[in-house]
C-alpha cells in the first residue's frame, strides 16, 4: 500500500465516480490531489476564456466536496514535470495516479512524465476514465481501427451490452485525502485572466431530453441539446453515469452521439497525425483559395447568408453553437469560400466552450470531405435550402441577427450557385491529379 500517493486531476473534474481518483485513493494511506494549469496550453489562450472560468468552478465545486476532510486541491500554473518535480521533492511522495488523456500533446507530455518518475522508482498509473471504450478495445475482427463510424457504433454497442461499465465510488473514500494548509489555491486574477462576457451554461439531461432528442435535435430555434459539451470535456460528468442512462431509454440516437465522441477519439488515437493533416492524403492537394477578407466575415458573422451569420454570431457571442448550424458554418469555408478547414478547426478551437481537438478535427474533416466516413465532397450544403428544412420560420436566424431583411444587411459574399460550381471545379481537378 503507498503511503502518499498525489493524484493528478485533468479532464476528470469531479469527486464522484471517478476511475483513477477511486483507485488513487483506495490504494494509499493518503492522497494528495492537485491540478497544474499547463503552460504548454493556458499560455496560447486569449484573456478572457470562459474555460478557465468553468475549470477554476469545477474545482471550486470539488473543494466543497473536501471541505469535510480539511483538504484542498493543491492548484499550480507551470510545466507539469517541473511541478511535479517540486512536489515529489516537498512531500514523501511514493505514486502518482491520473486518469488518461488521449490528445497528441498529452501523450507525448505523459510519456515523458512516466520515465521520469521512473528514473526516480516512483510509479505512475493511469485508468481509462473519460471513455467507455479505449482506442483498442473496439477494432475489426483483424485488430484494426475502425473507420466508418456505423460498424464502429455496432461493435461499440454490443460490447456495452456484454460489459455495462460499471460506478467507481471514490467520493466514499474522501477521509484518506492529504490535508495541508499550504496548498495554492488560484483564481482567475491570479492565472492573470479577465473574466468572459458569458457562462458556460448549465447542462440539461434527463429521460425527456432523451427521449425527444430524435424529434428536437435537428432545429436550433429549439435548443433541445443537452449541452453536456463543456462538462464532458472537463470532466464534471461522468460518461459512465451518462451512457448508462442513456441506454435505458427505447430511442437510442442520443447514445449514438456519444459513440461518435468516443469514434473520433479512437481515430485521433491511431492516426494523430489528422490533427493537422487530412485524412485522405489527397485533400492536402486542394489549393485553397485561404482569402482573408472572406475568413474575417466568415469569423464575425457578416457573409450575407444569414443561417450562416447567426451560427457564427451564436458562437461569437455565447461560446456555442447548434451542431446543424456546425455543419453548415463548416461546409460555407471549406466549400464555398475554399477557405482550409483547417483555418476553421483553429478559430472554433479557440472559441468553443466545449472544444475537444479529437471531434474538432474530426468533424472538420467530416465537413471538407477529407476525413474519416466523410461526406463525399460533392455534396454541399445550400445555405437558403438549409433555412427552409432548419428554421422554416426564421426564429434562429432573427435572434442572432435581427437585422437580416434590413438594407444594413450585407449582401452575399458570394453567389451560391458560382461558388458551388467553383468548389466543384477544384475540388475535382484537385483530387483526380497524379
Ligand atoms: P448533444 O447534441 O446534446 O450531444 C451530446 C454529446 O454527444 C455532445 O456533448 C458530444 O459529446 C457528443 N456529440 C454529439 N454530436 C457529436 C459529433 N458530431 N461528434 C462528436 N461528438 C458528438 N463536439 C465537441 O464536443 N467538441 C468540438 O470541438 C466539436 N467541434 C465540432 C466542429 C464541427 C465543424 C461540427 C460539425 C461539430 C463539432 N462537434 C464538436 C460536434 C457537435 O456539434 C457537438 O458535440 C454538439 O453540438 C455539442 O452540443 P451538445 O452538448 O448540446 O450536444
Amino acid at each position: 500500500m503507498s503511503q502518499l500517493t498525489l493524484f493528478w486531476f485533468r479532464r476528470d473534474l469531479r469527486v464522484h465516480d471517478n476511475v483513477g481518483f477511486y483507485h488513487a485513493l483506495k490504494g494509499s494511506e493518503k492522497v494528495l490531489p492537485v491540478f497544474i494549469f499547463d503552460a504548454h496550453i493556458i499560455d496560447k489562450l486569449p484573456q478572457k476564456d470562459a474555460r478557465i472560468e468553468l475549470i477554476l468552478q469545477a474545482l471550486g465545486y470539488i473543494n466543497d466536496a473536501m471541505k469535510g476532510n480539511q483538504c484542498t486541491v493543491g492548484m499550480y500554473r507551470g510545466v507539469p514535470k517541473a511541478i511535479l518535480t517540486e512536489l515529489l521533492n516537498r512531500y514523501p511522495i511514493d505514486r502518482v495516479v491520473t486518469n488518461r488523456d488521449y490528445e497528441p500533446y498529452a501523450r507525448e507530455r505523459d510519456q515523458e512524465i512516466a520515465s521520469h518518475l521512473e528514473a526516480r522508482g516512483i510509479a505512475f498509473e493511469t485508468y481509462k476514465d473519460q471513455v467507455i471504450f479505449e482506442q483498442d478495445e473496439v477494432t475489426k475482427d483483424d485488430g484494426k481501427p475502425y473507420v466508418v463510424y456505423t460498424p464502429y457504433s455496432r461493435k461499440w454497442l454490443q460490447a456495452f451490452e456484454e460489459n455495462p461499465p460499471r460506478e467507481y465510488p471514490s467520493q466514499s473514500l474522501l477521509h484518506k485525502l492529504f490535508t495541508d494548509e499550504a496548498l495554492p489555491l488560484l483564481d482567475l486574477d491570479s492565472l492573470g485572466f479577465d473574466p468572459e462576457d458569458f457562462n458556460t451554461p448549465p447542462f440539461r439531461f434527463d429521460d425527456a431530453l432523451i427521449d425527444a432528442y430524435e424529434e428536437t435535435r435537428n432545429f436550433p430555434a429549439l435548443d433541445q441539446t443537452s449541452r453536456l459539451g463543456p462538462y464532458l470535456r472537463f470532466g464534471l460528468v461522468s460518461i459512465r453515469d451518462l451512457v448508462n442512462q442513456a441506454a435505458k431509454r427505447p430511442d437510442n440516437t442520443f447514445l449514438k452521439e456519444l459513440i461518435w465522441r468516443e469514434f473520433f477519439m479512437q481515430i485521433l488515437w491511431h492516426f494523430p497525425h489528422t490533427k493537422d493533416q487530412s485524412f485522405k492524403s489527397k485533400y492536402d492537394r486542394i489549393p485553397w483559395r485561404n482569402n482573408e477578407d472572406d475568413f474575417q466575415k466568415w469569423c464575425v458573422g457578416e457573409t450575407g447568408y444569414p443561417l450562416v451569420d447567426a451560427g457564427m454570431r451564436q458562437l461569437n457571442q455565447t461560446g456555442f453553437m447548434h451542431n446543424r448550424i456546425r455543419m453548415l458554418v463548416g461546409s460555407f469555408l471549406c466549400k464555398h469560400l475554399l477557405i482550409d478547414w483547417r483555418w476553421g478547426e483553429a478559430y472554433f478551437a479557440e472559441k468553443l466552450l466545449d472544444y475537444e481537438m479529437a471531434s474538432n478535427v474530426g468533424n472538420w474533416q467530416w465537413v471538407a470531405g477529407s476525413g474519416v466516413d466523410a461526406a463525399p465532397y460533392f455534396r454541399i450544403f445550400n445555405p437558403t435550402e438549409q433555412i427552409k428544412k432548419f428554421d422554416k420560420q426564421h426564429a434562429y436566424i432573427q435572434k442572432w441577427v435581427p437585422e437580416y431583411q434590413e438594407l444594413s444587411y450585407p449582401q452575399p459574399i458570394v453567389d451560391h450557385k458560382l461558388a458551388r460550381a467553383r468548389c466543384l471545379e477544384v475540388y475535382k481537378t484537385a483530387l483526380d491529379s497524379v
